[in-house]
């Protein structure tokens, strides 16, 4: 088993690479956490050592992202796809639609659970040009009487980014933003729900992370047959603390954030995931000998996807990198390529023995 003085470059898309520092600490408190006598993973979630992970991780969350006091944060069960029903269910009336902006996958299947509880308008779709660009402002058509809008602010599998937040008047904006929270600055104020996964930037599986505007959960779908677990209110009104939350996913994301608070927040975090792209993309753009699959314009900090001239030099390149440890670098079979997720954790000297790996490769099979 590899140990912490011999780990490979994990290019995984998630659950993913988590910073080494917060991993070293989890391993030293993991039998019995100080002060308390057991592990946290065996303790009440009712007892005052975890209510203050809880209030500590909403703080700092706060904190990072400047979440304003009029919306809550929420942990929650249920991975992002759940949040893909939750969002309709809660805040789509039924004799009313929702405008959906699909620049990938995920957009698609937030898509497709929405239509079984009420209406969609599609805004904006990329699927013509295989999911490579988002749009410009200019490209929606947002109806100014639509529910709320939808949107993914990176696609995962496509390496799709939003470089803006879509100005959709007063209609409340919902992001999907699993695959870069606290990548970089969040302008929460635009935005009526965010949510994400934590599996990718901030965490391990198991916990997503939800902030909501007070006033617009206020005007949630009043819906009788709405299962509480899947009811907003009721987790909101409970401090996430209804039924028994994912505690240890919960921990583990509470030292991300005093992690990514010490290397000088969203902005130092930022300054660093800017860095590290840039150099990837240079590299695929310096000789014309890989390609980059999204449009430069909208190209994802987190989620880097690129083809080699054919399919055979795209197997010869995933089975020699792996074998020099960099894992997890094949693309998802629709777009094909590679994809480097070089998410928050994921270390600089990885991005670099990944450049030099390219140009090597390039020498050898150009
Ligand atoms: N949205 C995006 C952007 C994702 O990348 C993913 C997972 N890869 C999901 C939603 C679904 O997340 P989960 O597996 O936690 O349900």
């Amino acid at each position: 088993m590899a140990t912490a003085t011999a780990r490979v470059f994990n290019f995984a898309a998630g659950p993913a690479v988590l910073p080494l520092p917060v991993l070293e600490e989890a391993q030293r408190d993991l039998v019995s956490m100080p002060g308390v006598g057991m592990s946290i993973l065996e303790m009440s979630h009712r007892g005052k050592f975890f209510e203050g992970v809880l209030q500590q991780t909403e703080a700092d969350i706060r904190r990072l992202a400047g979440v304003p006091d009029d919306y809550k944060v929420l942990f929650l069960p249920g991975g992002a796809s759940l949040q893909f029903s939750m969002v309709p269910l809660n805040f789509l009336p039924r004799d009313k639609a929702a405008d959906y902006i699909v620049t990938g996958a995920w957009s698609q299947k937030a898509v497709k659970e929405a239509k079984k509880v009420g209406g969609v308008k599609i805004a904006y779709t990329g699927e013509a040009a295989n999911f490579s660009q988002a749009p410009a402002q200019g490209d929606l058509k947002l109806d100014p009487n639509a529910a709320y809008v939808s949107f993914t602010s990176n696609e995962t599998i496509h390496g799709v980014e939003f470089k803006y937040v879509p100005a959709t008047g007063n209609v409340p904006l919902v992001c999907d933003t699993s695959s870069d929270m606290f990548s970089r600055p969040l302008d929460v104020p635009k935005h009526a729900l965010i949510y994400a996964g934590a599996q990718k930037n901030i965490g391990p599986s198991g916990v997503v992370v939800v902030i909501v505007k007070d006033e617009w959960l206020k005007k949630r779908v009043d819906d009788p047959k709405l299962p509480t677990m899947l009811n907003y209110a009721i987790h909101a009104e409970n401090t996430s603390m209804y039924n028994t939350p994912p505690c240890f996913a919960i921990y583990i994301m509470g030292l991300v954030m005093k992690w990514l608070l010490s290397i000088g927040g969203l902005p130092g975090i930022h300054a660093i995931n800017e860095r590290k792209a840039a150099r990837l993309y240079a590299e695929i753009d310096r000789t014309g000998y890989y390609k980059g699959h999204a449009q430069k314009d909208c190209r994802s900090l987190m989620n880097v996807t690129f083809r080699l001239p054919s399919e055979e030099l795209e197997a010869k390149f995933a089975k020699e990198a792996k074998a020099v440890g960099f894992d997890g670098l094949k693309g998802h079979r629709s777009v094909g390529g590679m994809r480097a997720s070089i998410y928050n954790a994921f270390p600089e000297e990885g991005v670099d023995a990944l450049v030099n790996f390219m140009r090597e490769f390039e020498s050898k099979n150009g």
